[in-house]
């Protein structure tokens, strides 16, 4: 009799010891998590380095004191750190999540060809590195690959690729995202360099789509709004295969999550992206509106949102925040304890 309820309680304290494991992600705890990203915020809050993007032009008035961090595990635990109301335009962080698209709508193969997966190394709006490859070997994760990438979302019309690109993010963040009007008529009144990246695609034969409306396209998609929760669902949802894990809605297929995040972790901080990649060991994206989303996968995804940027275009806390997780939550996947 005893002995059936010592096995009994045993079994029940591994399968509760078990569950709650895989829940927290692996070894990950509520609390270490809690402590890490507490820990970062306020190390960094009152890092001043960087400015705000101001090519475009509303860029320069977005609060630049705004400084949130949210991490989203592949189960859906959502932890939060500072400003996660306020809201910032995506920039292009969208493009990570509109080459998934296109992955996932024609496969691994027709984003080889159609776009080429090579970081050009070069910076985000280079014309020079167009040039160089006459077209080919562009990039969807800057501006030339992205535009192309945009112009092969699949739709009878330019309102309808818009809609299908704003659900297809509002599905990754697991709510309806909205436009950020004064950003996108700002970009679009002045978005003549990407313009003249898309005519020199279409001359190239590597524009799908009427080269002004994919431009004005990528540029609705660059001013979406976002919080840092929102760029820590989206990155939660490539981290979970695909599935949005607050949701539980498939947004893309697993196989399209294993052909994007390369392509982020060799190309997702424009020119410096060896560095961040050196440094992290995690597939990201950044936007000159100051978001960085990173990947760990199968563990979490994480979205930092802070406007100033360094020389390269990205955030400088979004940076430092994500890099001091990593290393204390010890999640770089290249560290490897030997047998
Ligand atoms: N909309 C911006 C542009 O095309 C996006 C650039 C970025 O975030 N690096 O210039």
């Amino acid at each position: 009799m005893y002995k059936t309820y010592f096995v009994y309680l045993l079994t029940l304290l591994f399968t509760l010891q078990f569950t709650s494991a895989t829940a927290q992600g692996g070894e990950l705890s509520p609390e270490k998590i809690r402590a890490a990203l507490d820990e970062a915020y306020t190390k960094y809050k009152d890092v001043k380095e960087g400015k705000n993007a101001d090519y475009i032009k509303e860029l320069a008035n977005v609060d630049s004191k705004i400084f949130g961090i949210a991490l989203v595990t592949a189960d859906g635990e959502v932890y939060t750190k500072g400003d996660i109301e306020s809201m910032v335009s995506i920039q292009s962080v969208s493009k990570a999540f509109v080459a998934a698209q296109v992955i996932d709508e024609m496969g691994h193969q027709a984003m080889m060809d159609s776009i080429g997966v090579d970081a050009t190394g070069m910076v985000f709006n280079s014309i020079v590195a167009v040039e160089h490859h006459r077209g080919k070997e562009i990039n969807p994760l800057v501006n030339p690959g992205a535009i192309a990438a945009t112009s092969l979302v699949s739709g009878a019309d330019s309102a309808a690729i818009w809609k299908s690109i704003l659900n297809k993010h509002s599905e990754f963040a697991g709510r309806e995202l909205s436009l950020n009007m004064p950003v996108y008529i700002s970009e679009a009144g002045d978005n003549l360099r990407n313009q003249a990246i898309a005519h020199l695609l279409l001359a190239y034969g590597r524009m799908y789509f009427d080269p002004v409306e994919a431009t004005d396209i990528y540029t609705k998609q660059c001013a979406i709004n976002v919080s840092a929760k929102d760029l820590a669902v989206m990155g939660a949802t490539l981290a979970n295969g695909g599935v949005n894990p607050v949701t539980k809605k498939e947004v893309v297929s697993a196989e399209t999550v294993m052909y994007t995040l390369p392509i982020m972790a060799t190309a997702g901080l424009y020119d410096d992206s060896g560095i961040w990649y050196y440094n992290s060991g995690l597939p990201a994206k950044s936007g000159v509106g100051g978001g960085i989303v990173a990947v760990c996968p199968g563990k979490f995804g994480i979205g930092v949102v802070s406007p100033p940027l360094d020389a390269a275009g990205n955030s400088v806390k979004a940076q430092l925040v994500i890099k001091y997780v990593v290393e204390k939550l010890g999640v770089n996947p290249f560290m490897i304890q030997p047998k």
